[in-house]
Formats: structure tokens, sequence, C-alpha cells
């Protein structure tokens, strides 16, 4: 048994801001907080500097999301003003089999060369249908996709409050998705991010007596530096 202090866990409990668990030390004192470095926002131009829960700074390059068939022009934190390509992705893959993904999208492990991606997925479901495919392993029809993220966009319209962050539909999976691994997804994944960003602030301007170290940090080499 370990006394209270010298205990080496962390608390782990699951915290309401976001989709991490609590990084104190186990038996602290006070509210749970998150220490995880925020992984929301990446996008083409790396991921976010900020830790979680903190505003994420706008990332004002060019937006890299783009196909062979139409590019966006505008700013990488701006919604895209081009639509989804629907065309069926040109690339073929390592095997010599056409890819069965979108234009534009990240490309889907093949049926027949790479099959275990599909144990469970019945073929009728996916045959002749245009594929998405996650990092996590996890392939969906797009027009499953298409579905979940409308749902997903509708409940955020009605709750302006409410904060989610845009994960992998199959059950259990924590895979978030983004800029870099979901481009169709862009609207929903920019809006959560301005979203979170929007939350951070005002968190922030609610608490002034809860000046984050950084802040202090940054007044005491004002004062001591002048
Ligand atoms: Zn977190
Ligand atoms: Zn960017
Ligand atoms: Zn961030
Ligand atoms: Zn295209
Ligand atoms: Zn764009
Ligand atoms: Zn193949
Ligand atoms: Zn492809
Ligand atoms: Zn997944």
């Amino acid at each position: 048994l370990y006394h209270l202090d010298e205990c080496p866990n962390n608390c782990k409990k699951p915290l309401s801001g976001c989709h991490h668990l609590c990084g104190l030390k186990c038996g602290h004192t006070g509210a749970c907080e998150c220490k995880e470095a925020c992984d929301v926002s990446t996008c083409a131009h790396g991921t976010c500097p900020a830790p979680c829960g903190e505003e994420c700074p706008r990332c004002d390059m060019p937006c890299a999301i783009r196909c062979v068939h139409s590019q966006c022009s505008k700013k990488c934190y701006e919604p895209c003003d081009r639509f989804a390509c629907d065309e069926r992705c040109p690339l073929r893959l390592k095997c010599g089999c056409q890819c069965t993904g979108l234009c534009g999208e990240p490309c889907v492990p093949c049926r027949i060369h790479e099959s275990h991606y599909y144990a469970g997925l019945p073929t009728k479901k996916t045959h002749d249908k245009r594929l998405y495919f996650l990092p996590c392993g996890h392939i969906h029809t797009v027009q499953d996709l298409d579905e979940a993220i409308g749902d997903l966009m509708t409940l955020l319209s009605r709750r302006r409050s409410l904060s989610v962050t845009v994960k992998c539909p199959k059950d259990g999976c924590d895979q978030i998705m983004t800029l870099e691994n979901a481009p169709r997804y862009q609207l929903v994944i920019k809006q959560v991010i301005e979203r979170r960003r929007e939350a951070a602030r005002q968190e922030y301007s609610a608490q002034p007596s809860l000046m984050k170290e950084r802040d202090r940090d940054r007044l005491e080499d004002n004062m001591t530096g002048s």
C-alpha cells in the first residue's frame, strides 16, 4: 500500500470538458485537470501547440484541402469554399487494385489483398460502395459516415454550448477525425475547433483569478525584465 502522496498513479477520472482522463496525481485536491496535448486541431501544417482545453491558435496558412478536380482557396481555419469530391479515387493501391475510396480522401485498404480490415463488415453492405478509411483501421461506407456527421451537425446547431469531438462512429472507438485524416468532414471539424476555442476563451475570462501558469510567467518576465 502506498501513502496517498506516494501513489505513483494518476487520478485517471474521465473529464467532462474533453475526451481525456484526469492527469493529476491520484488523490489530488481540487478539480480534475487535463494534462494531455490538444489532439483535435491537427492539420497539414502540424499539430496544435496548445495543451488540451486551452485556446487553440488559429492556423492562418492556406487550406491544404484539395483533389485533382478542385482546390480550396480559404485559410486553413476557415470553412472550405470547395465541395468535397464525390468521384472515385483514381489511385492504385500497392497491390495494383484500384482504390475504393473517394478522390482526395485517404485511400482505403484493398478488400482482396488486405481483407483483415473487412472482418466483421458484411460484404453486402460494402460491396460496390464508396468507402472511407480512418487511421484506427475502421472502414465505413461514405453514406453511413455522411449520415453520422450530418446528425452531429444537427446536434451542434441545436445545442450551442455542446462541446464534442468528431470521432470514428464505430462503437467504443476513440479515433479523433481531423482535417488530415478526414478532410471530407472539414466543415464539422472546423466548427468543433472554433467552438472549443470559444469555450476556452469564455472559461478563461470568467475566472480571472485562475491565472494560467504561462501568463504568470510572462507577467513575472515583464516585471523583472524591465
Ligand atoms: Zn483533454
Ligand atoms: Zn493548417
Ligand atoms: Zn488545440
Ligand atoms: Zn476529385
Ligand atoms: Zn479549405
Ligand atoms: Zn488489391
Ligand atoms: Zn484512394
Ligand atoms: Zn474507429
